[in-house]
């Protein structure tokens, strides 16, 4: 098809050229012959009316020679000399009724004696007008290009006779001829390069224009880094597959594979690696794949792949394992090997899923399966995952609810100062209210809202609502705010910042904004500039759950934070395996003293968890000890029983928990 598009525009090109080629020779030649007997026409008759001029000043008998008499020998001498010159190789002496008296054929002259009548010499004598026409001749007869002049003799305003002049024109015609010939090419070539340069460009825009339509074809339906087909090539080729699949008796099976921790090494190692680490997938994943199977990438780290005939569960399992292993093998790019792991889910058709969108969203819940299992594994559909599907989906419609009508809500949890335990703030903790009334957590729903990619919507929101909220409370109190990687990813997280603070009349040191290690991650310049334009502005920036994930020190260098919240899991921890835990958080309080960041030991439950952090001199608690999350109605409750409990003396404040309980 494209072998013959490119022809057809070959063939266009062809035949426009040659027509333009065409037109141009015919044009030359045209013009050549118009021009060349044009000016040999008036060549022609300024040569004989020069002549005859020259014959009626020489030759005073003329009358007389036209009237029958023999020239005399003085006039037949001008004779003999003048049929030598001026190419003139003969000429006639006629009457005015046309008798040809005298002849000259250029080398003897004869006296006719008026025994020839010549017609148009008799209409010269009568017009009184030259006649001048210009021949061809056949040589050694006549010269190749001659002209025959027909001239009246005019003299004392009257004519006397006629003559007729034969001038020999072969040297002035190939004169004007090469000459003409060469202005012609000249021109021709000019013309040529004018029409030939448009054309071209023309021709190379065309062929551009067809290039770049061919590309966006081609990347409607396929993917711009790996050449693989994308969702919308391979539902195509699904519902394809589909229309037979009562005809081939057999079923199909969709693979949905995931790289695990794909991100990680993205940031680790720079996106180069990334692309690379991709690029290798697609083509072991070609590899081991039939042709009349079909690969897909569906974004990121998700690629899927179509199995055509396959003869039950079992069958399309082997292949998933086949699909498995080949991506499993290690990768080498530049100094380093990535070891990527990989998870599948799959489904079959029409045992799973009688239409394309089904069979997918089946695949898909397998996979969430073979993750929520550890990741590394290959899950198949099982009817079950039906309920989580319908879960899921029914999730995905309150989000987007939630999202459209503003219908998150904020929960609010206190913050303690240690040593007097004294309450300095919130952090503002996003609930979302399902369709029962009951109330989902984040960890339950934001990762699905950050698939639908509303987070960056939603965590505006909060930081909005979140500050509307704390410029209600006494000065002295903070609110935090958690802002999620998507929200940097989406960008101008400074200026929703900004807007936010400036629309809710909150100051910005009374904004306390937690991020995790995740965000410095990849070496991002960006992400940097941001979190120092948020600093520049007086708002302040937490290392929110330290101690979890990659745990590197160097993320406390690379920013200074203000705060650094060490994760509740070492709380748990402190309970079950106790020296470990308290060593490290310990260590977290030193640290963050040594740096001048604050430290918020998170996930505080119990009284002897409180002791221990009395012990070690912790500069911040929050946990279900000091106080739940709370709707913002009842932050007021909290903040008067702190107003309360700080009225008190400092002795009846040491190791209170009793008073404490009562925030709670
Ligand atoms: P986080 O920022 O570390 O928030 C603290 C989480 O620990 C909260 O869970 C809180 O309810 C819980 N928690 C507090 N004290 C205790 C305790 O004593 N024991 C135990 N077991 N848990 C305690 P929650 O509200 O479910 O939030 C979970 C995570 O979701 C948060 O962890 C945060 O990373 C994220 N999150 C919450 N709200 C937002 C938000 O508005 N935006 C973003 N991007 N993430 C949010
Ligand atoms: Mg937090
Ligand atoms: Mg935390």
């Amino acid at each position: 098809m494209t072998i013959l598009r490119k022809l057809s525009g070959f063939r266009t090109f062809a035949l426009l050229s040659s027509v333009v080629l065409l037109a141009g020779i015919v044009g030359i030649g045209v013009t050549l012959k118009t021009t060349v007997d044009y000016l040999l026409y008036w060549d022609a008759t300024a040569s004989a009316e020069s002549w005859a001029r020259y014959v009626a000043e020489n030759v005073a008998d003329i009358e007389d020679i036209a009237d029958g008499e023999q020239p005399s020998a003085e006039s037949m001498k001008f004779f003999i000399r003048t049929q030598q010159i001026r190419n003139v190789f003969g000429f006639e002496i006629i009457n005015l009724y046309g008798n040809v008296q005298l002849a000259s054929d250029g080398s003897k002259i004869s006296s006719i004696g008026g025994a020839i009548h010549d017609e148009t010499a008799a209409r010269v004598a009568k017009l009184d007008r030259p006649i001048i026409a210009v021949k061809e001749g056949i040589p050694p007869l006549r010269p190749r290009n001659y002209s025959e002049a027909y001239l009246p003799v005019v003299i004392d305003g009257r004519p006397r006779a006629v003559v007729v002049a034969y001038v020999d024109l072969t040297d002035q015609h190939d004169h004007f001829r090469s000459a003409f010939l060469i202005a012609a090419v000249a021109l021709c070539l000019l013309s040529g390069a004018g029409v030939s340069i448009p054309t071209i460009a023309w021709h190379r825009r065309t062929k551009e224009k067809q290039r770049a339509d061919q590309r966006i074809q081609f990347l409607a339906r396929h993917d711009a880094l790996t050449g693989l087909a994308n969702r919308n090539l391979l539902i195509e080729n699904m519902d394809m597959a589909f229309a037979t699949l009562p005809l081939r008796g057999n079923s199909i099976a969709i693979h949905f594979i995931d790289l695990d921790h794909f991100k990680g090494i993205n940031d680790s190692l720079g996106h180069d690696a990334g692309d690379f680490l991709l690029k290798t997938a697609a083509e072991r994943l070609c590899a081991v794949t039939r042709l009349s199977d079909e690969v897909a990438r569906f974004g990121g780290d998700e690629f899927v792949v179509l199995q055509s005939d396959v003869i039950d569960k079992e069958e399309a399992e082997k292949f998933a394992l086949r699909l498995v292993a080949a991506l499993a093998k290690p990768v080498q790019f530049n100094e380093h090997e990535i070891n990527a792991s990989v998870s599948l889910g799959f489904a079959l058709a029409p045992a799973d899923g009688s239409n394309s969108e089904r069979l997918l969203k089946c695949a898909d819940l397998a996979l969430y399966q073979a993750k929520a299992d550890g990741r590394n594994c290959v899950r198949g559909f099982l009817p079950e995952m039906d309920a989580t599907l319908r879960a899921r989906i029914e999730l995905e419609k309150t989000i987007r609810n939630a999202v459209n009508h503003d219908n998150f809500e904020l929960y609010y949890q206190p913050i303690f100062e240690i040593v007097d335990r004294r309450l300095i703030g919130f952090e503002a903790l996003i609930r979302l209210r399902a369709e029962d009334g009951s109330l989902l957590p984040p960890l339950l729903f934001m990762p699905v809202a950050e698939e639908l990619h509303l987070i960056d919507k939603i965590g505006a929101w909060v930081l909005r609502e979140a500050c509307r909220t704390a410029a209600t409370w006494p000065k002295h109190l903070t609110v935090a705010v958690n802002v999620s990687v998507a929200q940097f990813e989406a960008g101008g997280i400074s200026k929703i910042v900004a807007a936010a603070l400036e629309e809710t009349g909150l100051e910005p040191n009374r904004l306390e904004l937690e991020i995790t290690e995740s965000l410095l991650l990849g070496d991002n310049e960006s992400v940097m500039t941001e979190l120092y334009t948020l600093k520049a502005t007086g708002v302040r920036i937490v290392m929110d759950d330290f101690g979890t994930g990659y745990s590197s020190l160097s993320y406390l260098w690379r920013f200074p934070f203000d705060k650094i919240k060490i994760d509740q899991s070492f709380m748990l921890g402190l309970d079950r395996s106790g020296r470990d835990a308290e060593t490290i958080v310990k260590t977290i309080i030193a640290l963050g003293r040594e740096l001048h960041m604050r430290v918020t030991v998170e996930g505080v439950e119990t009284a002897k968890q409180v002791s221990f952090l009395d012990e070690v001199k912790g500069d911040q608690a929050q946990g279900f000890f000091f106080g739940r999350p709370v709707a913002s109605f009842d932050v007021a409750a909290v903040i008067l029983s702190d107003f309360q409990r700080s009225r008190m003396e400092p002795t009846q404040l040491a190791g209170s928990d009793a008073k404490l309980r009562l925030i709670k």
